[in-house]
């Protein structure tokens, strides 16, 4: 197939730019006519993508900057402290973060990435019971990692037999715990219906009645997240 293009095309990008395509020996003014003509579907869709558009914030591993867990605000706090220099923990409302961390920050990024990971994990553990027990599914392996920008995945077991694994992503824990209470009944109720079809909302609207509500907050704080960017 060939790659050039005979036609006009426009595309809004992910970041709400406009690009517009234009195939070979067509003048400018037939360009602008072709915009002109498509306006109204360009400002639709560039108002959409504009509502999609991530806003995360980078963070500098520096005195009082903010790293948000389960919804609450902390101020990181630097120390010399050479014994804890690998790790990353809160104490007295403080995130605490060893100064040779802070000044490596790519491994500065790991440790508060693994914080994430460790923290998150060991609070999801506790809360993932009840939530099986009220959707009848039974408890799935968890596991908290990089999933890039996806909030969770579930995987049935090959054959379909015992529990299967959620993953969650670390940035999920920044936000209130409503909201990942959201995303752990959405993926349970994959563990039951692998597809987003009107049986699987259903099922996730019986467990979770204000589903619907939640899922916009969690699209509009969510993309305030920090997705791990250290400048
Ligand atoms: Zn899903």
């Amino acid at each position: 197939m060939s790659a050039r293009r005979r036609r006009f095309g426009l595309t809004v990008e992910a970041d709400a730019a406009i690009t517009l395509h234009t195939p070979e020996g067509r003048s400018a003014s037939d360009a602008a006519d072709f915009v002109r003509a498509h306006r109204p579907w360009l400002v639709s869709k560039r108002a959409l993508r504009e509502q999609a558009r991530p806003l995360s914030p980078s963070k500098r591993l520096i005195e009082g900057e903010t790293f948000r867990y389960l919804g609450r605000t902390y101020r990181l706090a630097i120390v010399g402290d050479k014994s804890e220099n690998d790790s990353v923990w809160l104490a007295a409302g403080r995130l605490i973060m060893g100064r040779e961390l802070a000044e490596d920050t790519s491994r500065g990024r790991v440790a508060l990435v693994d914080w994430y990971c460790r923290t998150g994990h060991a609070w999801v553990t506790e809360r993932l019971q009840p939530w099986a027990a009220r959707m009848s599914v039974p408890e799935p392996t968890v596991d908290v990692c990089d999933l890039g920008s996806r909030w969770g995945t579930y995987r049935s077991e090959e054959n379909g037999q015992g529990p299967g694994r959620m993953s969650l992503g670390w940035p999920l824990f920044q936000l209130p715990m409503h909201l990942i209470d959201y995303v752990i009944a959405h993926e349970l109720a994959h563990a039951r219906i692998p597809g987003h079809d009107a049986h699987f909302w259903r099922l996730v609207r019986r467990a979770l009645p204000e589903h619907k509500e939640r899922r916009m907050e969690l699209d509009d704080l969510g993309r305030r997240m920090w997705m791990g960017e250290i400048i």
